[in-house]
C-alpha cells in the first residue's frame, strides 16, 4: 500500500512537472527585452504577451527559437510576426474587455490568441486552407473559446459579424480594403500594413469618429502580401 502511494506520488509529481511551462522564463525575458524596452506600456497587452505560449504556435522543429526577436516561417510561405510587432499592433488597437475584433490573416493563430486574452470575441480569417485548419485546431486545443476562425478571403471582411471595434490586418496591400473601412464600428480602430506588398510597407492606424475617417502613418514594416481568392 505504501509503495503504491509512493508510486502515485511520484507519478502525480511527474504530471505536474510535465505541465510546467519550460518556456516561461524565455517568454518573460522576451516581454522585458523586446517589448517593454521598446516602449509598449499597455498593461493588458503586456499581460497577454506574458501569458500566450508562443512556442505552441510555431512548427515544432523551430520551438527553441519561438521567443527570438524576429518573424518565423510557419509553412506555405507564411510567417508568424515578430513578437514586438504583435504587441505594437495589439496596443495600437486599444484592446479592452467588451470589444469585438476582426483579424485578417490568422496564420498560426498567435495574434488572435493575444487579442482573445483581452477582448470579448475575435473573428479571424485565413486564406490558406491548411493554415486555417491547423490554426483552428490549435486554438481549440489551447481552449480559446472566444476565437471564431474561418477559411476565406479576408479582403471582404465578415459582414455577418460587423461592426468591429478592432480590425487587424496582418498581410499587406497597397490600399485599405473598402469593406473593412465600412465594417469598422464608430470609435473603432483598424491597424494594417499598407504599401508595396512585395517590399516595405507602412503600418497605418485608421480611426472612425462620428463617421469621419482619420489615417495615421506609423512605422515601416514588412508583411507577406494579402492574397485574393479568384
Ligand atoms: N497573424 C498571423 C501572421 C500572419 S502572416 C500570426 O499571428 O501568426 C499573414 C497571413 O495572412 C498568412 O497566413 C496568409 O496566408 C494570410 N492571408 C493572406 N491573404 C489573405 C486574405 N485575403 N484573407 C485572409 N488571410 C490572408
Amino acid at each position: 500500500m505504501r509503495l503504491f502511494s509512493l508510486i502515485l506520488l511520484l507519478f502525480s509529481g511527474w504530471i505536474i512537472h510535465g505541465q510546467k511551462d519550460p518556456f516561461e522564463s524565455a517568454r518573460q525575458k522576451m516581454v522585458e527585452t523586446q517589448i517593454v524596452s521598446r516602449g509598449i506600456t499597455d498593461r493588458a497587452t503586456l499581460e497577454a504577451m506574458r501569458k500566450v505560449p508562443r512556442h505552441l504556435f510555431v512548427p515544432s522543429a523551430f520551438i527553441a527559437d519561438a521567443y527570438t526577436d524576429g518573424p518565423m516561417l510557419i509553412g506555405y510561405g507564411q510567417t508568424i510576426s515578430q513578437p514586438f510587432i504583435v504587441a505594437y499592433m495589439t496596443e495600437l488597437s486599444h484592446p479592452e474587455r467588451g470589444k469585438t475584433a476582426l483579424e485578417i490573416g490568422t496564420g498560426s493563430g498567435y495574434q488572435a490568441a493575444v487579442l482573445a486574452e483581452i477582448v470579448d470575441t475575435v473573428y479571424t480569417i485565413e486564406i490558406v486552407p491548411e493554415l486555417a485548419l491547423e490554426a483552428s485546431a490549435r486554438l481549440a486545443r489551447l481552449g480559446y473559446k472566444n476565437i471564431v476562425p474561418k477559411y476565406g478571403d479576408g479582403y471582404k471582411g465578415w459582414p455577418e459579424h460587423a461592426p468591429f471595434d478592432i480590425i487587424l490586418v496582418t498581410a499587406a496591400t497597397d490600399h485599405i480594403p473598402q469593406p473593412l473601412i465600412e465594417q469598422l464600428a464608430e470609435g473603432g480602430r483598424l491597424v494594417m500594413p499598407v504599401g508595396n506588398p512585395a517590399g516595405v510597407q507602412e503600418l497605418i492606424l485608421l480611426t472612425k469618429r462620428k463617421g469621419k475617417i482619420t489615417e495615421t502613418r506609423l512605422v515601416p514594416v514588412r508583411f507577406v502580401p494579402l492574397k485574393r481568392l479568384r
